[in-house]
């Protein structure tokens, strides 16, 4: 399939791209660069050999995205392209309500308009609210989000259903991601945070590169086996393959599926710190702070409806998402810039 990538610059983005091109599709990417560079496209195609045809666009922009409709032929759309920052969320929330829904609807107002029904949405475990039980599956109720960041994938979610009802030639596969860490194996494509972090993969590996001096745990004392709060942390490749599990599953079948991608276990900040610097040799040093509003204790996956439905399981374990985080951050010690 010849796949559109909104916000294919950014992160998940790249990393499903090569997946996509090594699998035998093709891609045309629309970023604003809001939160990247055409740099990471580049390196895409460094790694893959493949030429990306790539627009500057705000998928908002319906005469931006018509154009892209018009010039090349689009099989399916894949959607990355919101801000996610929570904190943000909060503080400019019309912007996160404006960004994130005014691009989901333009482009699947654009889609009808040019008959594309295949539709891949990039939704978060944070729809689930604060888990009453652990592993989360799909068809528990959906929570209250406790922030517009997760609002905006709440509603989004809604307005995909309802598409799908009034549009039974649509596919829309909803993959609510876990939390995604790692790196592709070559080091060349990564996670690139604006300014201080706020996810713990990223904070950890500015402390290794020695650009933070020490790593701030928020909270010692959650229901865990350590105290610290638990995730269900994933490869990034192994998401990447997710989309392109759910991109061969679009095109055989009708009616939206939710799905989430995680690997089903969970495991805590001190986890994660141990295996980081055994994995890569590195102290990381680390305070022990309040807890950060907002946090849950636990979350993590029941991964079952992925294997079952899309065929698709996580590969990668800890060891390989600390390796291939340090390795992209070690040799880009300021990111892509
Ligand atoms: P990212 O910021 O690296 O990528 C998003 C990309 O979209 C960026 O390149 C940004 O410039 C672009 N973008 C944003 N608004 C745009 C617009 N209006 N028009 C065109 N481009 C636009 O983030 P990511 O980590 O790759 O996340 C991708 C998607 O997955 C997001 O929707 C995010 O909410 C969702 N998600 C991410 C995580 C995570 O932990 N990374 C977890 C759950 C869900
Ligand atoms: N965390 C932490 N210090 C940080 C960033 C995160 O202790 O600097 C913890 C956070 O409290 C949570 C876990 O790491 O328990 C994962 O946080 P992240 O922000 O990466 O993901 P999310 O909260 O969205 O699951």
């Amino acid at each position: 399939m010849n796949v559109l990538l909104a916000g294919g610059a950014g992160y998940i983005g790249t990393h499903t791209c090569v997946e996509l091109i090594e699998a035998g599709h093709t891609v045309v990417i629309a970023d604003n660069y809001s939160n990247s560079c055409p740099e990471a496209v580049k390196r895409v195609e460094e790694i893959t050999g493949a030429t990306i045809p790539l627009y500057e666009a705000d998928v908002c922009d319906r005469e931006a995205v018509e154009k892209i409709f018009s010039e090349n032929k689009i099989d399916a759309v894949i959607h990355f392209a919101g801000l996610k920052a929570v904190g943000e969320s909060v503080a400019k929330p019309l912007l996160y309500y404006r960004n994130n829904i005014d691009s989901t609807l333009t482009l699947l107002e654009t889609m009808e308009k040019f008959g594309v029904n295949n539709f891949i949405f990039s939704s978060s475990a944070t729809v689930y609210g604060t888990p009453k039980e652990v592993p989360l599956v799909e068809t528990m109720p959906t929570g209250t989000p406790t922030n517009p960041y997760g609002w905006t994938k709440l509603m989004m979610e809604q307005i995909l259903s309802d598409t799908a009802h009034a549009r039974p030639e649509m596919s829309i596969v909803i993959l609510r991601y876990f939390n995604p860490i790692g790196a592709h194996k070559s080091g060349r494509i990564g996670e690139d945070p604006n300014g201080i972090p706020n996810n713990l993969m990223p904070f950890i590996t500015q402390v290794a590169a020695g650009r933070l001096p020490k790593l701030g745990v928020f909270g010692d004392d959650y229901p865990t086996h350590d105290g610290t709060g638990v995730r269900d942390y994933i490869h990034v490749v192994d998401l990447a393959k997710g989309h392109v599990k759910a991109i061969d599953y679009a095109g055989e079948h009708k009616g939206v599926e939710i799905v989430n991608l995680g690997t089903g276990t969970g495991y805590s900040v001190l986890d994660i710190v141990k295996a980081f610097e055994k994995v890569n040799h590195i102290t990381i040093p680390y305070e022990i702070k309040p807890r950060r509003a907002g946090d849950i204790a636990e979350c993590f996956a029941n991964a079952e409806k992925a294997a079952r439905v899309l065929g698709w399981k996580a590969e990668k374990n800890l060891e390989d998402m600390c390796y291939d985080s340090w390795n992209w951050q070690s040799h880009n010690v300021n990111g892509y810039k």
